[in-house]
């Protein structure tokens, strides 16, 4: 049965959203765009409207929603900008998700639970100065002494580094694999900002997600109790493909938000703008624009939906969740692209949100699995070179059993 019918929880989590966008984000986006700053009164608004845990199940403090409505919530963030979207990306995506299927009861009660009621906030710490696409390449170590593991490192380009409360760090727990490049040394830890020797600061001149903050981390002789390593030594790069599996997801989503932010400013502006006397919506070449981002929203949420369904069913939706990114983040682009085109110079001035949607959409085609990483991975599932087999642990299937909305609706 295919059924592209909405129900009642996903429509109430992406009117959530769509609310929290309306209220605090479009009013002030272009002041905090502009301040390179994150809007101080965005987390505490998406707190309120339980937007920081929805999909995280009741024991743990989220709303048990399911993970369709985590897509239709990141589009609504990224509707009005890509830095709201990131939040969701960073502390459902890639921690809490992840922590869910790969922690152990005591740290869901004490980091999953109040990170899904939003009362700390969390982040992902892979990427270093020297290795985003190479995860291996990363230097960062934790080497054991007795009931704890001494972390020393630097991490790079991550979001909400300044910002978070917990971080998802991925660190050598075996040197002899690092030299070898050998991922079973690798082990994913929680680490608390308020520790000894973690420091973080913010990066600035970034091309976009500028109302959001993005940063480095440094970690100094820091005393991690052996209880905070998520799962098992040697499981850190299986674990931060997964937190990446649901990062990716986040950015599917919010892309399609995006999309269709450059879809209604283009189609507002086109209708109202005239040249050689009618509006320049008129003109075949201007209409391409449109019918390209028409086209890109839907099939970018067609993929992303589907893969969402693949998560919901608690099945393994790599394939699927790459390949919604992917396109995603390249209609995006695209769209953002042409919704400049289609203003002319008033495009290229910070006078309507275009500029921004343009600058905002680069990011997303490097960060989750590059523009390139994703090609390359189709293509190995295309050649037959890449099969997945089950994980042997994965999301929870989710069941939403609230009424389904009797029609098909277009946002
Ligand atoms: C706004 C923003 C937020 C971010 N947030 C986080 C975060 O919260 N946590 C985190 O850990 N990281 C985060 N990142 C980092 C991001 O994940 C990395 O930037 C990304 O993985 C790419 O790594 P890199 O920048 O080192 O580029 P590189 O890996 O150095 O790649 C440079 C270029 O080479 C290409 N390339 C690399 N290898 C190949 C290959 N084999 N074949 C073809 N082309 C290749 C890439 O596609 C890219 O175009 C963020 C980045 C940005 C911009």
């Amino acid at each position: 049965m295919i059924d592209f019918s909405f129900t009642e929880n996903q429509l109430a989590v992406r009117d959530m959203a769509r609310d929290v966008s309306n209220r605090v984000i479009l009013p002030t986006i272009s002041e905090y765009d502009r301040k390179q700053q994150l809007n101080p009164d965005l987390l505490p608004a998406m707190k309120e409207a339980n937007l920081l845990g929805f999909c995280i199940p009741e024991e743990y403090g989220g709303l048990g929603m399911d993970y369709v409505s985590l897509a239709l919530a990141c589009e609504e963030l990224e509707y009005a900008d890509t830095s709201a979207r990131v939040i969701l990306s960073v502390h459902i995506g890639l921690f809490a998700m992840s922590l869910l299927v790969w922690g152990n009861e005591a740290q869901k009660q004490k980091y999953l639970t109040p990170a899904a009621q939003g009362d700390k906030i969390t982040t992902f710490g892979l990427t270093e100065p020297a290795a985003g696409s190479d995860a291996v390449g990363i230097q960062s170590t934790a080497v054991k002494q007795g009931d704890h593991y001494v972390l020393n490192g630097e991490k790079m380009w991550i979001s909400l580094a300044d910002v978070a409360d917990y971080f998802y760090v991925f660190a050598w727990t075996d040197l002899e694999k690092k030299k070898k490049r050998d991922h079973s040394g690798l082990s994913a830890f929680i680490v608390e900002r308020n520790w000894d020797g973690v420091t973080s600061g913010a990066i600035h001149g970034k091309l976009g997600v500028r109302a959001g903050n993005t940063g480095w981390l440094a970690f100094q002789d820091v005393k991690v109790p052996a209880e905070n390593l998520v799962h098992e030594e040697g499981a850190g790069f299986k674990i931060a493909m997964f937190c990446i599996d649901q990062g990716r997801y986040t950015v599917a989503g919010g892309s399609c938000g995006l999309i269709r932010a450059c879809r209604d400013a283009a189609v507002d502006y086109t209708k109202e703008r005239e040249t050689f006397g009618q509006p320049i919506a008129k003109h075949q070449l201007v209409q391409q624009m449109i019918a390209n981002m028409e086209a890109g929203y839907e099939y970018s949420r067609a993929l992303t939906l589907k893969a969402g369904w693949l998560k919901n069913l608690g099945k393994r939706s790599t394939k699927e969740t790459s390949m919604a990114k992917w396109i995603s983040c390249r209609e995006a682009e695209k769209a953002a692209a042409d919704a400049v085109q289609c203003f002319g110079a008033y495009g290229f001035s910070d006078e309507y949100p275009v500029e921004r949607f343009f600058r905002n959409s680069k990011g997303a085609s490097i960060y989750e699995g590059s523009r390139e990483v994703h090609t390359l991975v189709q293509a190995d599932y295309a050649l037959g070179y890449r099969v997945d087999k089950p994980l042997d642990r994965d999301l929870p299937p989710v069941h939403d059993d609230s009424p389904t909305v009797e029609r098909y609706p277009v946002v």
